[in-house]
């Protein structure tokens, strides 16, 4: 087994920085936590929520799997929805992609026939289904960060379809489709793009 003594280490110092900082700060968060906000992302080492928008613990509450997908019958991520919305009363909940996702470019690859393959299936459907639109780039760096984006914005179509966001209890609830540059650090809102996608489905009423 590994030594990570060091990573003991790294969180005494690290959890004594923060009380310096902020006395009382962990006491504070024992009874409860009251986030605003819902973050979808990818498990990617190179993204963590917390950090690239400054929060401290407590502030988001965190989803992250490969490729940062929405898919209708994955109990893991509709809970945390659930649970973020219901329980929490989250008013806004961001899908985060990134350009450079390994799962996204892996879809634009042929499969080879791993687990992992399994789940990036569905980012596969997505490129089969905005073919054109990924071929009208014409390097693999930008058929690349295309399906990044289109992949953004379905899975923000599919928070938004999901039957907790159309409960009572979800009125006023909104769906941020946004994405991070690991080159230079920035998020884009990609929000405005989600209806042009929806347009470009068949018989898809634009909402
Ligand atoms: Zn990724």
């Amino acid at each position: 087994m590994s030594d990570l003594s060091h990573l003991f280490a790294s969180n005494r110092l690290w959890a004594a920085r923060v009380e310096r900082d902020h006395p009382g700060f962990f006491t504070s968060l024992t009874a409860q936590q009251n986030p605003k906000y819902l973050w979808i992302g990818c498990s990617d080492s190179r993204v963590p929520a917390n950090e690239i928008i400054g929060l401290m613990p407590g502030e988001v509450f965190v989803h992250r799997n490969v490729a940062n997908l929405v898919i209708h019958s994955d109990l893991n991520c509709l809970s945390v929805i659930d649970f973020a919305v219901n329980e929490l009363k989250i008013q806004d909940i961001i899908v985060c992609g990134h350009y450079g996702c390994g799962g996204v470019t892996a879809a634009l690859a042929p499969s080879e026939g791993r687990i992992f393959d399994h789940w990036i299936r569905h980012v596969r459907d997505i490129a089969k289904f905005y073919r054109d639109e990924i071929e009208s780039e014409s390097t693999a760096g930008g058929q690349s960060r295309k399906l990044c984006e289109l992949n953004v914005a379905v899975q923000v179509v599919h928070v938004r379809e999901s039957p907790i966001l159309h409960s009572q209890s979800a009125r006023g609830v909104k769906v941020h489709g946004w994405i991070y540059d690991l080159a230079d650090g920035l998020l884009r809102d990609l929000t405005p793009m989600v209806d042009s996608v929806r347009a470009l489905e068949p018989n898809a009423s634009v909402r």
